[in-house]
């Protein structure tokens, strides 16, 4: 199967990708299906079950709204995501909905959306079964989605929705590169003398021509930046229960006009905020880039800041060489192990954006394949076991501030890396194989069902 970095890199709607931007796109899928199949005129009905850990958390995470928005045909790069609250007030208030823009059909939010946490598919705990009905309220068409980490969206056969369909266009692309593991990118290097972004822009060529690829990737910075550029912009409470206050604006302004301006590791700080400010514009709804997921959607953004503003000769061509190198390496952990928190925690959300942050900085710092390695190995290492416990369900406590965390750790990674000669004992493939046997033995309980760790610490007030 052929992943390209643009799939690592998705623009869409936070809070979650898992449990937002993959829903979405599987209801924008079913009503496609409806169309295709000369339904929708005959739909008067359409009802989702989220199972699993998207009934545990679908509620906290923005599931069921994600859910109505793809039905109603939001598309997440173009939407005005100001316009979205009122949207989704309307369907609410009315009882109704316009499917796919198109049909008026009734839809009472509280009857025609379930959560059944109990219900765990053997595929994926991210499970969904969406089903839509005619005016007599008998079944005319049903799917079952899976949403397997970063937005990535698995339908279930329609034969058996227990066993995972394999799209049809997978495996009809043959990559130039074509690799499965770091040592596989490592020895292309050494035979052909490219650099690691240079192996993985030759692979993008099989889609985009080399205009295109520059234009994504702009594209796919300007978005993280724009975010980025907001949460710096907005103050106040999050949504939730806990009324969690936004801190990125605060802590820009000290440190632009603060005692911390003169402080040297200040540099440190600045890294916290590109973090904080992404994380809570994820947390609030907003657009959002998966690296690999929303939920440590800020890390990746907030080291390319640091890139941009602190490292002597950043330049624009650095930044895409960043998005290819961390992009590379957000594909091996999805094709080895996981960057679901559902299925291995944390450290397959925050660990691997950490990971690949490390890797683009060293990247871009001048590091061979080998410190490259060195440094995404050490981006994981020191996340391996880190469990998924969101409070209330919601991607704010410890998500926003574990990014800011991982995004220094990326920076500190990536400097041990350079400082040596990229000679070390543990591989990235062996760390990415230890991370997906860790998530295999974890306890369901910390892998984002909120029923453990700090989820049931803190009494909801
Ligand atoms: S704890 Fe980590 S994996 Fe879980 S929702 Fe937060 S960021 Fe995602």
């Amino acid at each position: 199967m052929a992943i390209s970095v643009f799939d690592i890199f998705r623009v869409g709607i936070g809070p979650s990708s898992s449990h937002t931007a993959g829903p979405m796109r599987a209801a924008g899928i079913f009503v496609r299906a409806l169309e295709r199949r000369g339904l929708l005129g005959r739909t008067a009905g359409v009802r989702v079950e989220f199972m699993g850990s998207l009934g545990a958390t679908g509620r906290g995470h923005s599931t069921d709204t994600a859910f109505v928005l793809g039905l109603l045909g939001v598309a997440p790069e173009t939407a005005d995501v100001d316009r979205l609250p009122d949207l989704l007030r309307e369907v609410k208030e009315r009882g109704e909905m316009l499917l796919a823009g198109k049909k008026l059909i009734p839809f009472v939010w509280d009857r025609d959306i379930r959560f059944s946490p109990e219900k765990v598919a053997k595929f994926h705990t991210n499970a969904l079964d969406a089903v839509a009905s005619d005016a007599e309220g008998h079944e005319i068409f049903r799917r079952r989605f899976y949403s397997v980490g970063g937005g990535f969206v698995v339908q279930g056969s329609e034969a058996d929705p227990e066993v995972p369909e394999v799209p049809a266009s997978f495996g009809n692309v043959v990559l130039p590169y074509r690799y499965r593991h770091m040592v596989d990118l490592i020895a292309y290097s050494g035979r052909d003398g490219l650099k690691i972004p240079e192996i993985v822009r030759a692979n993008e060529r099989v889609w985009r021509t080399d205009e295109e690829i520059d234009a994504a990737l702009d594209g796919i910075w300007r978005v993280m930046k724009e975010n980025m550029d907001r949460g710096f912009r907005r103050e106040g409470a999050l949504p939730g229960a806990y009324r969690v206050e936004r801190r990125a604006a605060a802590m820009k302004r000290r440190l632009e006009s603060g005692p911390g301006s003169a402080d040297p590791l200040a540099v440190l700080d600045w890294a916290c905020a590109f973090a904080f400010a992404v994380g809570e514009e994820n947390a609030a709804g907003g657009r959002v880039v998966s690296a690999p997921t929303y939920g440590s959607a800020g890390v990746v953004p907030a080291v390319i800041e640091y890139y941009r503003r602190f490292v002597p000769g950043a330049s624009p061509k650095g930044i895409r060489d960043f998005l290819l190198t961390a992009g590379a390496i957000g594909i091996l952990y999805k094709t080895n192990a996981s960057i679901s928190g559902a299925e291995v925690g944390c450290q397959g959300e925050v660990g691997v954006a950490c990971s690949m942050a490390a890797a683009g900085l060293a990247a871009v710092m001048g590091g061979n394949a080998y410190q490259i390695e060195n440094a995404a190995e050490i981006g994981i290492e020191h996340h391996l076991g880190l469990t998924c416990d969101p409070v209330a369900g919601q991607v704010q406590i410890p998500c926003i501030e574990r990014n800011a965390v991982a995004a220094t750790q990326s920076i500190v990674a990536a400097r041990l890396s350079l400082g040596g000669t990229g000679r070390h004992y543990i591989s990235l493939d062996e760390a990415i194989e230890t991370m997906k046997e860790t998530g295999r033995d974890m306890c369901n309980k910390y892998k984002e069902t909120s029923t453990g760790g700090l989820a049931v610490c803190v009494v909801e007030c």
